[in-house]
């Protein structure tokens, strides 16, 4: 700590300002971070640089967002033109459309694509659409499932799940949780609600935990959706175009009736995304008598040039570079194996892909299935690790979260990161 507040004297007289204007100094709670988070000036490969000039090897990218690391040139290239154009037209344009066409190339189900300025509104729509669909209301989400801070999906997202994340929801009966990868005790969650159940969705790849889903679980419950006239949706803003060129359901076999994109869809810009077969998608056409099927947005900033441009440049390098998802999941393997090397029982080491998150078993857990799992290990311990890296390594994750690992990321900083994840498993 000390260390960290000698290299910072910067970054803590500009965050007592922030904390002056701005709600625990921060615009997204899982920013703050003890004793009070560096300050970003500008960030660039696989670089943060702080306002005290220290540059931190960084793995939080964004959000995972950014999948060709900060600044990559083609994407510099695509907005430094869509500057000289104009960036916000709030009408139709053919960066959309270039876009759209590449998403529905590589995503099946993307037969119609609505766009939103972030991910919290996409799930919303979605979410509104399954009901307007179904004419059902209760949607099931997972135990510790992440689909941002919108009122429907605020709930059973920390341990116990079975407590209010907030107050000031309302309804939010209709949203019920099931516990992720266990077949059996989710069906029989979903069979008590049959007869109201609008949707299910899920992440293929828990955010919370690094922990994929079991093919088999995903298939059982999209079983039980179709039988049940219910939708089953996935949640792919953290692992569309992540793990690969598309989405983590087709090579799982599955076949979701709606899907969510944000994140790298956007090259790094505001983004999210709602898709699905035209026959439901058409639930959202507002054209008829009111009320309309399910009246969604958009808003101001969607489809906006500039996101689009963006990230019809990242799928654009992503695409060319038919090596890139190969490199980044070896990249991946390689930190996962180094890992679990350095911490031996000490820790789990869960992720797939470019993914991959330490867990701090205690209490006997021996597996991470899951959010249960994942809480029944020592985060402050994982937080403190986390914050070691900052300090002492130059290595940044935000504090508690999983790491990404970019295009732009070299072998030399992985095994960095083991290095100094080996030094904190010695030094506790
Ligand atoms: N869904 C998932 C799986 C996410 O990981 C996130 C954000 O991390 C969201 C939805 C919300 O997206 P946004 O933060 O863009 O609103």
């Amino acid at each position: 700590m000390a260390e960290y507040e000698e290299m910072t004297p910067n970054s803590a007289k500009l965050f007592a300002r922030s904390s002056q204007l701005h709600v625990n100094g921060v615009s997204h709670n899982i920013r703050f971070f003890e004793p009070y988070p560096f300050v970003c000036r500008k960030a660039g490969r696989t670089g943060l640089e702080d306002v005290d000039g220290n540059r931190y090897t960084d793995y939080w990218m964004g959000h995972w967002s950014l999948i060709l690391g900060h600044a990559p040139a083609p994407v510099v290239s695509a907005l430094r033109n869509q500057i000289d154009t104009g960036w916000m037209y709030g009408t139709v344009n053919e960066q959309t459309i270039r876009l759209s066409e590449v998403i529905s190339g590589a995503v099946p189900v993307a037969e119609k694509i609505r766009y939103t300025a972030s991910g919290t509104e996409a799930v919303a729509y979605a979410v509104r659409l399954a009901r307007a669909h179904t004419k059902r209301r209760v949607i099931a989400k997972i135990d510790g499932g992440w689909h941002g801070y919108g009122s429907d999906m605020l709930k059973a997202v920390n341990w116990p799940y079975n407590l209010a994340e907030s107050h000031g929801l309302v309804g939010d009966e209709m949203v019920i949780s099931i516990p992720y990868n266990d077949a059996e005790e989710s069906l029989g969650i979903l069979a008590q609600h049959r007869d109201d159940l609008a949707g299910v969705i899920i992440e293929p790849v828990l955010g919370n935990t690094a922990t994929p889903a079991d093919a088999d679980y995903l298939r059982s419950i999209q079983e039980f959706a179709h039988g049940n006239g219910s939708l089953f949706m996935l949640d792919e803003i953290v692992t569309g175009f992540r793990l690969r060129f598309g989405c983590m359901y087709e090579g799982m076999k599955l076949d979701p009736d709606i899907v969510t994109l944000g994140k790298i869809i956007g090259g790094g810009l505001a983004v999210g995304a709602f898709c699905g077969h035209d026959e439901i998608m058409k639930m959202a056409s507002a054209s008829g008598a009111k009320p309309h099927g399910a009246y969604v947005g958009g808003g101001t900033f969607s489809a906006n040039p500039a996101s689009m441009a963006a990230g019809y440049a990242t799928l654009s390098e992503l695409k060319s570079n038919g090596m890139a998802y190969q490199r980044l999941e070896k990249m991946g393997d390689a930190a996962r194996k180094g890992l679990r090397k350095a911490f031996g029982e000490m820790a789990k080491v869960t992720g797939t892909g470019s993914l991959f998150m330490v867990h701090f078993v205690k209490d006997g857990t021996d597996h991470i299935l899951g959010g249960a799992d994942a809480s029944r290990c020592d985060t402050s311990l994982l937080r403190r690790y986390h914050f070691k890296m900052i300090a002492e390594d130059r290595i940044f994750f935000l504090p508690g979260k999983m790491g990404a690992i970019s295009a732009a990321h070299t072998r030399q900083e992985i095994e960095d990161v083991v290095r100094a994840s080996a030094e904190f498993a010695d030094q506790m």
